[in-house]
């Protein structure tokens, strides 16, 4: 093994990357810290299913919990595995329950499977011992969960004692939706019915919702990534993640040429354009192509990159593993070959670089792939 920890190897691949990620764990730290704090009486959980929305669940999870978070959820067995490794004394729920030939995998490393369905419980029940579990019960959003009579139903039933009763927002995002009260009337009564359970209703939407959704136990995930998506949020939640891509080459082109594919972009002047190595393939999405793709239809006309202090237009489709952008604006003395271009972080959203694609920063985040170089910062908070 290289020993040689002021100048790993990792940095000097991260220096030359075609294209690369930065995640600020201290920002992950403060915007829990926030989340919690926000929750009022309940605690603030962490979820980190998807590789933590393709930040790194094993990064953020060694930092939430040095940072005194106990409770995190994923949507896999695997995925619980992996967190175990670092999460010792945490408590891990497993979203999507537990299987036959998953037990082992469950309960071996003592992952807390939520239970969605009346068979998913029986099975559970007819293994014997004593297993921690929580029940999921849909109230309206019709994904997974027991419905509420199957819950009334179970509540009757000696020896069901859930550790956490848990149901789900649908329009959580939208504090105007009425949906939201119906939801948190209907879970409230279905709580009443387990008294010994902790009662957990919101993710990051609902925290904003107000103390009725706090319950025991808030249910974050975007929130400590990004907070973009809740128009709450987007003061008190710093963006994380930092994606850029490296430009490979500067190339003149003159009035009248074409870029990418399809030849769809035409340039009115003479210009300059910087092609950069991140693409389709980085999730660097082809839907925020400059022009030449059917299935945008909000009529945007594509994402920015951010260079040299200022936005820089996508020019024609974007491909595989590169992108092109207009960088006539930006003076010649200002941009080499060699510089990186922002794709998204502080100075453009995700939620903006994802709205050019017709989607969300869930989708646009745990797109990103595996190319990318990825740098976690400021891993011992102040
Ligand atoms: C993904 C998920 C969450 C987190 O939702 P965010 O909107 O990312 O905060 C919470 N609960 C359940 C059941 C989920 O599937």
């Amino acid at each position: 093994m290289n020993q040689l920890p002021s100048f790993p190897a990792d940095t000097l691949a991260f220096d030359s990357a075609a294209a690369r990620l930065t995640v600020d764990l201290a920002a992950i730290v403060g915007n829990w810290r926030m989340l919690d704090s926000l929750s009022g009486k309940a605690r603030a959980s962490a979820v980190v299913k998807a590789d933590g929305y393709g930040v790194g669940a094993e990064a953020v999870g060694r930092a939430l919990v040095t940072a005194g978070c106990r409770d995190f959820f994923v949507a896999t067995a695997a995925e619980g595995r992996r967190l175990r490794g670092l999460a010792l004394d945490a408590r891990i729920f497993v979203l999507n329950g537990v299987w036959p030939g998953a037990e082992q995998d469950v309960f071996t490393h003592n992952l807390v499977p939520v239970i969605n369905s009346p068979e998913q419980l029986e099975y559970l029940l007819g293994l014997g011992g004593s297993h921690d579990y929580s029940l999921h019960v849909d109230t309206g959003m019709n994904r997974l969960g027991l419905t509420i009579a199957d819950a009334q139903a179970l509540s009757a039933m000696p020896g069901a004692n859930p550790v956490l009763v848990m149901s789900h927002l649908a329009c959580a995002d939208d504090p105007g939706d009425p949906m939201n009260h119906r939801q948190c009337r209907d879970f409230r009564a279905v709580t009443a019915l387990f008294p010994r359970s902790e009662a957990s209703l919101s993710s990051s939407g609902g925290i904003f919702l107000g103390e009725d959704y706090h319950l025991d136990l808030t249910r974050p995930g975007i929130a400590l990534y990004d907070g973009g998506t809740i128009e709450a949020a987007i003061a008190t939640i710093k963006p994380v993640i930092t994606a850029e891509a490296r430009i490979l080459q500067i190339r003149t082109v003159r009035a009248g040429e074409t870029a990418s594919y399809g030849a769809t972009h035409r340039f009115e002047r003479d210009g300059r354009i910087a092609v950069v190595g991140a693409g389709y393939a980085d999730g660097w999405l082809r839907t925020m192509s400059g022009s030449g793709v059917t299935a945008r239809d909000d009529g945007s006309a594509g994402a920015f990159g951010f260079l040299a202090g200022q936005k820089v237009p996508v020019v024609g489709r974007i491909t595989m593993d590169l992108t092109t952008f207009d960088i006539s604006a930006i003076p010649e003395n200002r941009v080499r070959s060699g510089d990186y271009v922002e794709l998204f972080g502080p100075n453009i959203g995700l939620g903006e670089a994802a709205k050019a694609a017709g989607t969300i920063g869930y989708e646009l985040l745990t797109s990103l792939g595996a190319r990318y170089a990825r740098r976690h910062v400021h891993g011992v908070p102040a």
